[in-house]
């Protein structure tokens, strides 16, 4: 096989204990590429309807991407699917680090479980074994502590994906780690592990990877390389601050170039926006309803990205990255004591969305809400949502087992994420994310909590950039941020590859972004298939960002394939999985009407200060636009038969 994909998939029954290897026709892989393209592929076609997400029938499938392996870069990534317990629809997530590799070394595109194991086990796979091993020994011990362990019993090379306490407790917000409290974070997955007793996964593969032309993938990637090189040297992290409150007078804005961010992320990795993303507006503040005034540059200060850097102590790069935005940071007052590097979106959810400017908290619950394996951005969003729930008396201190649950109380905040973790008392009623806690609490609560689907959304603020509140929206994954956005859309620089899209203007009134135009369908919907692509591929969105002639993801996957296929033919491939996942869950009952984004997320009622002042997102509007650009039923987001038939989808 030289073609980049290695055309085989695992598949484990944990009911019966039994393995198996499917070979995967070629065909397939021109249809949906790999990673979560075949992983929906897969999916759609064997979990059956209605499936308990948490039941047996769910499948869980780990996925590598096309490119993984072959030399391209920024090809590290590995990604998880499976029906989400948290939102009910297709659920996926992703993660960087050493784990893609591994697992495609073994001879496998993807790793596939189904059933319920009766006791604990892990799969450990090599390139010519797969076994299931007990895992009792394992059960109740945290990501890092099960990761050392199996290092040891895996041998030289060994990578593991494991689960924490909060994916056995089947916590509705957990996810599944690597590389020692590295979180595959979205759509509570690591819940459904739990729920299969599946304990880790074990890989050792030694294969090669052979794609078709990898001279042609070296050069094309030393281009890249030249980019990503090309360093001017940066101002100090606290004036950034200053530079996001300029870019929120402005009237006008520029098209942003995803350089500009590279130059950012390689010197400071993603906390370089802390700063900035409060001053525009782009983080939510104080659950949403408060604004950058009331965590302006005083407070944030605490976070400023020299300030997070300052406690770094060695920086990493993922798998096949040359940009290495990762890195090991010390914990405040616990000798030896370290933790990875906070990421912008658990800075500020545990930050600004709950009014803490206590920097050591949040290192602190970053590094046990890595080790339980709970998503960081579910986890602050739930804590915003339970300290509104007690300014407004709906929780008191009774509730909380003696918690003040008041802004910004750091202690109280890291206690309340340590009840979570452990599902004690009223963590328990909010170790399952904003939607079930406010079931739960009742009272009126449900107004407090800020979800799309069941499921936070990330610090990304759609009263900003009304293109995050439409992915959140029209996503198969609700509440997803890491697909598109006016601003992503603008650095992905489609145009220059891609014929029939429209190009960014270079500047632009700041007004022209909240126009519910028809345009801005079109750029949502070019970012939904785009990403499908690059998830087939498994390249990370922070290499795409430098725009799509500078990060070649077409043409390597032309190399690695031996495929001559057009940018255009590209992006039909990602309309098709896009369509495939849409018909998952209509497959699973979800009425795409039904996916409601908080009306405090839409600016309903509107902001009254602030950057995001007097700002609301038509979202009707754009939504059956961008239905319509799938050739779906732009009045319910149901795709047509023909539009099926044309793509290839059997229903
Ligand atoms: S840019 Fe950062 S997250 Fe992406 S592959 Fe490189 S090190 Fe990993």
């Amino acid at each position: 096989m030289n073609r980049g994909y290695m055309g085989k998939i695992l598949m484990v029954d944990l009911s019966r204990g039994e393995i198996s290897e499917e070979v995967i026709p070629d065909n397939v892989y021109e249809n949906y590429l790999s990673g979560l393209g075949l992983g929906a592929y897969i999916l759609f076609n064997r979990i059956p309807a209605g499936a308990d997400p948490l039941g047996p029938d769910n499948i869980l499938g780990f996925l590598t991407g096309l490119l993984t392996g072959t030399g391209s870069f920024f090809s590290g990534r590995w990604m998880v699917a499976g029906k989400s317990p948290l939102t009910g629809c297709w659920g996926d997530a992703n993660c960087g680090g050493n784990l893609s590799p591994a697992i495609k070394r073994c001879g496998y595109d993807g790793i596939f479980f189904k059933g319920i194991s009766e006791k604990p086990v892990y799969l450990y796979v090599d390139s010519g074994r797969a076994e299931l091993r007990d895992a009792s020994s394992l059960w109740g011990k945290d990501a890092v502590e099960t990761e050392e362990t199996l290092l040891l019993e895996g041998g030289k090379g060994a990578r593991v994906a494991c689960i924490g306490q909060a994916g056995e407790n089947r916590s509705l917000i957990a996810g599944i780690c690597n590389d020692k409290g590295r979180l595959a974070a979205r759509s509570g997955l690591g819940a459904v592990m739990g729920s299969k007793r599946l304990k880790a996964l074990v890989v050792n593969g030694k294969r090669r990877i052979q794609p078709f032309n990898r001279h042609e993938i070296k050069r094309l990637s030393q281009s890249c390389n030249r980019w990503v090189q090309f360093q001017p040297p940066l101002f100090s992290g606290p004036a950034l601050s200053r530079v996001g409150t300029l870019m929120r007078l402005l009237p006008t804005q520029m098209a942003q170039d995803g350089l500009l961010y590279k130059f950012f992320l390689k010197k400071w990795g993603t906390v370089s926006m802390n700063q900035v993303s409060i001053e525009i507006g782009d983080s939510p503040i104080k659950n949403w309803k408060g604004t950058n005034e009331d965590f302006g540059p005083g407070r944030s200060l605490t976070v400023n990205p020299d300030a997070i850097t300052g406690r770094e102590f060695v920086k990493y790069h993922c798998y096949g990255c040359p940009l290495g935005c990762g890195g090991k940071c010390s914990l405040p007052g616990q000798k030896g004591g370290e933790t990875h590097k906070p990421e912008y979106e658990t800075v500020l959810a545990l930050g600004g969305l709950c009014m803490n400017e206590d920097a050591d908290s949040i290192f602190h619950m970053n590094e046990m809400l890595n080790r339980a394996g709970m998503d960081t951005i579910s986890a602050g969003g739930t804590v915003a949502f339970a300290l509104e729930c007690y300014e407004k008396g709906i929780l008191t201190k009774d509730d909380t087992g003696g918690l003040e649950l008041t802004w910004g109380n750091a202690p109280a905040i890291l206690a309340l994420v340590e009840k979570m973790i452990r599902r004690e008392g009223i963590g328990d009623v909010l170790a399952d994310g904003t939607k079930v806690a406010a079931r739960r609490i009742g009272k009126g609560s449900e107004a407090f909590a800020m979800h799309v689907g069941g499921q936070e959304p990330a610090m990304h603020d759609g009263r900003n950039d009304p293109g995050f509140n439409v992915h959140y929206a029209v996503e198969a994954t609700p509440g997803r941020h890491t697909i598109g956005a006016q601003l992503y859309y603008e650095m992905f620089q489609l145009w220059k590859e891609v014929k029939g899209i429209p190009r960014a203007k270079p500047l632009y009134s700041k007004d022209r972004k909240y126009l519910a135009d028809h345009e801005k369908a079109v750029m949502a919907a070019a970012c939904s298939k785009y990403m499908n692509v690059a998830n087939g591929a498994g390249l990370c969105m922070f290499g795409l960002l430098m725009g799509v002639t500078r990060t070649p993801l077409f043409a390597w996957l032309n190399a690695a394939t031996g495929w001559r296929k057009t940018p255009g033919q590209y992006l039909d491939i990602g309309a098709r999985i896009q369509t495939l996942k849409q018909a998952f869950n209509i497959k699973h009952g979800v009425d795409p009407r039904s996916i409601r984004v908080s009306d405090r997320m839409l600016g309903k009622p509107a902001l009254p200060a602030g950057a995001n002042k007097g700002r609301t997102t038509d979202l009707e509007k754009v939504r059956g636009n961008y239905w319509d650009q799938f050739g779906w039923d732009p009045e319910t987001g149901v795709p047509d038969p023909e539009a099926l038939e044309r793509l290839g989808i059997k229903t």
